[in-house]
């Protein structure tokens, strides 16, 4: 790993490569949103497509679902999120720069103006992006329209942070007031979606405890600064897994989950040293947690949440069952024993783990004189595990071949195979470098008019050797 590296050389690689771009770009972006081009979306699938496979695929005790991102809005107003799902924000009375008050450097200076003893009391901002399910809005016309609109912004200056649309122009003469019942929230969390599908997983299933639910997916959050590419995002991907347990048996599934997160950033190829579980104290621990750990990692940016640990006890069951008066008990089978599971929850974030890939995997050397920029990716992970060439593209010999070779990797590596005959063979071993190629694979006259066997190239040392095509 890289000591040097800065942020701006992996965002500068992820998007020079077609990694990631800024969402929107060509519109000026959209704050907090970011794109996945052709090698950023392999990267992230092979990253989810690891965790699935190791997480439920491989392991006999856990369920996979995929919950609707949509939900009943009852969910989020027992799960506490409609009340309690904020960050303190502050307003700069200077610049009006709006600020998250817990994470800046100094908590009396303005990072956009400067100024100082600027900021009022911060209010607490509740960060679920708020929609509205249906057609389900009142039209006001005419003169009723004044009055209704100094109503809207009665509420809105109270700091309520509510979907109303305030229009900005007295010239419309009509505004659109959604009706309350038909609000929804983009999940700020895929966690929700576990816990109302415990049951029916329960009764279809009737799995033994210990036992757990996946899920993997999209979770929204308006984050008040978006900021360090797409470490703190607006729209991001989780992969969360809810395990429950007897509430007797926290304990050991909590260090059973500690041990797995670990096997999971060795597997991401994350070095040992640069991972630190943070024992996160009661006061700093989300309101249903008796226990979390915060695994950090050292970006480039400091040392960072990368995910979490939480032991959730039966919080979210017991919330389900007095909201929506359904028994969330589990009976022992065979017994008469009956209880509402505990239940322990890793909790990985998509986009934080690719970073820590792409941070990992950076690397620097020296190669004939120039330096060279490449990414020493785990083979499992890497998005192209063979890229094929002819040594000269207007040799239609070399040509022809390189293609049978081609056709021939691409079958056994599905989706993972490139073709690149673009510029002289030293660019290409460079742009698959910085992709994080393995194996370049060179098709020249020794194939067509001597043994058959090809030149393999080893990214990492550049090594090249004669091979048959058989034997990659
Ligand atoms: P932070 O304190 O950094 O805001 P959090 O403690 O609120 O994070 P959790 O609610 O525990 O985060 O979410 C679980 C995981 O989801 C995080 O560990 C992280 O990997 C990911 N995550 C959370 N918020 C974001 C975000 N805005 N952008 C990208 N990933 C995120």
């Amino acid at each position: 790993m890289n000591e040097d590296l800065k942020l701006e050389d992996i965002v500068s690689l992820a998007k020079r490569r077609g990694f990631i771009y800024q969402g929107s770009d060509v519109y000026g972006g959209l704050s907090g949103t970011w794109d996945y081009g052709p090698l950023g979306v392999s990267l992230k699938r092979n990253i989810m497509n690891l965790w699935w496979r190791m997480f439920v695929d491989e392991r006999d005790d856990m369920y996979g679902v995929d919950a609707a991102i949509l939900m009943n809005q009852k969910v989020w107003q027992a799960s506490g999120h409609v009340d309690t799902f904020t960050d303190p924000l502050v307003e700069c009375s200077n610049c009006k720069g709006r600020f998250r008050a817990d994470k800046l450097d100094d908590p009396n200076k303005c990072p956009t103006c400067g100024k100082e003893g600027t900021f009022g009391e911060p209010i607490q901002f509740n960060m679920m992006f708020q929609t509205v399910v249906g057609p389900n809005f009142k039209s006001v016309k005419g003169e009723n329209y004044d009055k209704i609109k100094a109503d809207v912004k009665f509420i809105s200056k109270s700091g309520n942070s509510t979907n109303v649309v305030v229009p900005e122009t007295d010239q419309l003469d009509a505004a659109m007031f959604f009706s309350k019942s038909a609000t929804s929230y983009l999940r700020p969390e895929t966690a929700q979606g576990i816990f109302t599908n415990y049951k029916n997983v329960v009764d279809n299933f009737y799995p033994d405890l210990p036992f757990g639910i996946a899920q993997q997916g999209k979770a929204f959050r308006n984050e008040i600064s978006p900021r360090d590419f797409v470490f703190r995002s607006r729209e991001f991907e989780q992969m969360e897994i809810e395990y429950f347990v007897h509430p007797e048996k926290w304990e050991e599934a909590f260090e059973h989950w500690v041990e797995k997160c670990k096997e999971w950033f060795n597997a991401l190829g994350l070095p040992a040293d640069k991972v630190h579980e943070l024992e996160v104290p009661e006061d700093d621990r989300a309101h249903y947690s008796k226990r979390t750990i915060d695994f950090e990692f050292d970006y480039p940016i400091g040392r960072e949440e990368l995910m979490g640990l939480a032991y959730r006890t039966d919080f979210d069951l017991m919330n389900i069952q007095d909201n929506a008066k359904k028994s969330m008990e589990y009976q022992v089978k065979g017994t008469n024993e009956k209880f509402v599971p505990h239940v322990i929850e890793p909790s990985f974030g998509v986009e934080r783990a690719l970073m820590a890939v792409l941070v990992s995997a950076y690397r620097e050397d020296e190669q004939n004189g120039e330096k060279r920029i490449y990414l020493a990716l785990p083979e499992h992970l890497a998005p192209v595990k063979y890229a094929v060439s002819p040594l000269l593209k207007n040799k239609p010999e070399l040509v022809e071949k390189a293609r049978e070779v081609y056709k021939k990797l691409a079958k056994e590596n599905p989706g993972r195979v490139m073709w690149d005959d673009n510029g002289n063979i030293g660019k290409r071993y460079r742009r698959q470098d910085e992709i994080g190629t393995p194996y370049c694979v060179v098709i020249d006259f020794e194939t067509i008019e001597g043994d058959g066997t090809v030149t393999v190239r080893s990214r990492d040392t550049t090594e090249q050797i004669r091979k048959s095509v058989d034997q990659i």
